[in-house]
Formats: structure tokens, C-alpha cells, sequence
């Protein structure tokens, strides 16, 4: 058995790779070493030189604290080798290769593939890719959204400047005709889909989007099958007998919105729906906004 504990020597299935700056609580010296099973651990020399210690876990069953298996995936990056290297702060450094290599063009395109992460990092703040996907990001916020439409916000033109994490900020025009400006991150990732007057309209008990203002019933709603009560099998179309046309009709917590007849059944299931779409969807939106 060696007496010594050193670089390159092995102790059964440890193989040990190098000394770690910190020591255990009893001032024994910290050492990185790779299992035979492929795993890298860190073992205090104590351990290494009395015995306790003499594989990852992997035969013990008694895993080291510090252990970072051999098939350890983090997001697009999967654990290649110990690079042999340290960083500035002494932190052994480990090679990761990133799924991105697998499509050779996209690799090409930005000469990743690989990237060496510190031990520390590994463990408590990995990263998720080569940083492969950060550029694909980047690229995905310089998109052209005129004219698209997020929510109420129609996105009108790039205002030229950026948010601190680089995405374009868009000048926006709400629904309520109000300007206002949001970046492509907040607009495609839903977080800003009006102005700040959906959230008001929320809070507000007299506005048809009210939530605090009792008496809806979601499910009515959002229902789509015709109400067995009324004559045409088209919610809220009725046939009125007395003058011979349709009666398309919309009422919302007690408000009518919609009450006007047609001649044709097809225009009066249409003004139906429009109104629908016009009182009901906003509320449907913001309601499943507020479950979520
Ligand atoms: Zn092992
Ligand atoms: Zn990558
Ligand atoms: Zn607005």
C-alpha cells in the first residue's frame, strides 16, 4: 500500500488525478480522483491512505460527497474527461462536448462543440450548452415581428435600442390604442401581451373583463355545444316565430352585449360569434392567465 498520496497513484479502483486547494474539517488534504467506473470524485487523503476509501461509490455502495458520475448529462452537454487543467480560481477543469457537434452545419456555423467547466460549476451552476444556444437565442430575438400581433400589442417597428440582455425593445400598439414598448423576449415569451390596461380591466369590477365581479360561470362560456334550450342548435341564435327571423342575442354577466335579428340564419350565427370572439375571448384569455 503506498504511503504517500500523489498524483498518478492508484489506490484499488481510485485513480488520483491531483491535489484540491481546500482540506476536511480535520485538515486532511482534498484530492480529485477518476474511478475505474469512469466517475470522478473527490477523496480526502485520509480516506485514501487508511483505507476507508477505494472506489466512487460504484462498489461501496458509500458514494463520495463530491461525485460527478461518468454519464453526467447537463442539458445539451455531455461529460467528456478531466482536461488536466485548472482555471484561475484552482478549480479543475472537466471538457464537456455539446449535442450541437452532432449537426455538423450549425457547429460550423459557430465553431463550438466543446466547452471545460469548472468542478464548482459542474456541480452547483452548469451551464446548459456550448453556448450554442445562447447564439441561437440572440439570433431567434433579431427576428422582424411587424405587425404581428401578441396578445392586444400589435409590434409596430424596432424602437433601435435593447433591453441588458441584448433583445430588441419594439415599439407596440395595444388594442386600447395606446403606445407602448416591449422587447421580442417578453412579447414571444407572452410576459407582456397588452399595455398594462388588461391588467387595470382585471381589477376593475365594472369592466366586462372583470374577474372580482361575481355571477360567471367559465364553463358556460366556454362551452361550445348549443344550449338545448334555444330553437336554432347555435348558441344564442334563436328562430322568432312572430316576424320570421333570427334573433342573435349575447349576454354577459347580466349585460346584454348582443340583441339583433336577421333575416339570414348564416348573418346571425355570424354577429354571434363576432361578439363572442370580441367579449368573451379576452375574459377566457385572462382567466386562464390568472389559473395559470
Ligand atoms: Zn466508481
Ligand atoms: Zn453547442
Ligand atoms: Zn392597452
Amino acid at each position: 500500500m503506498h504511503r504517500h498520496v500523489a498524483m498518478d497513484v492508484e489506490f484499488e479502483k481510485l485513480h488520483v488525478l491531483m491535489p484540491l486547494v481546500g482540506r476536511t474539517m480535520r485538515l486532511s488534504p482534498l484530492w480529485l480522483c477518476r474511478c475505474l467506473c469512469r466517475s470522478y470524485c473527490v477523496v480526502s487523503e485520509f480516506a485514501l491512505l487508511s483505507g476507508k476509501r477505494r472506489d466512487c461509490g460504484c462498489v461501496s455502495g458509500r458514494r463520495t460527497r463530491i461525485f460527478i458520475p461518468y454519464d453526467k448529462k447537463i442539458g445539451r452537454l455531455m461529460l467528456l474527461s478531466f482536461t488536466g487543467k485548472v482555471d484561475n480560481n484552482d478549480e479543475p477543469l472537466f471538457l464537456f462536448r455539446c449535442s450541437c457537434i452532432d449537426n455538423n452545419q450549425e457547429h460550423q456555423q459557430h465553431g463550438f462543440g466543446h466547452i471545460e467547466v469548472p468542478l464548482g460549476n459542474v456541480l452547483r451552476n452548469p451551464p446548459y450548452s456550448c453556448g450554442c444556444r445562447r447564439v441561437e437565442l440572440a439570433r431567434k430575438m433579431e427576428i422582424d415581428i411587424a405587425n404581428r400581433q401578441f396578445g392586444r400589442l400589435r409590434a409596430i417597428r424596432k424602437t433601435g435600442r435593447k433591453t441588458k440582455s441584448g433583445t430588441n425593445i419594439w415599439l407596440c400598439k395595444c388594442r386600447c390604442k395606446k403606445f407602448t414598448e416591449a422587447s421580442v423576449s417578453d412579447l414571444l415569451s407572452g410576459h407582456k401581451d397588452s399595455c398594462g390596461c388588461k391588467k387595470q380591466e382585471v381589477l376593475t369590477p365594472d369592466s366586462p373583463y372583470s374577474i372580482i365581479q361575481g355571477g360567471t360561470n367559465l364553463a358556460v362560456i366556454s362551452r361550445n355545444e348549443p344550449n338545448a334550450l334555444n330553437t336554432s342548435g347555435v348558441t344564442g341564435v334563436s328562430y322568432l316565430p312572430s316576424c320570421g327571423k333570427w334573433l342573435a342575442t349575447l349576454q354577459f354577466q347580466n349585460k346584454i352585449l348582443l340583441r339583433k335579428t336577421f333575416v339570414d340564419f348564416g348573418d346571425a350565427v355570424d354577429a354571434r360569434k363576432k361578439a363572442e370572439e370580441r367579449y368573451f375571448k379576452p375574459f377566457i384569455e385572462i382567466m386562464a392567465d390568472k389559473v395559470e
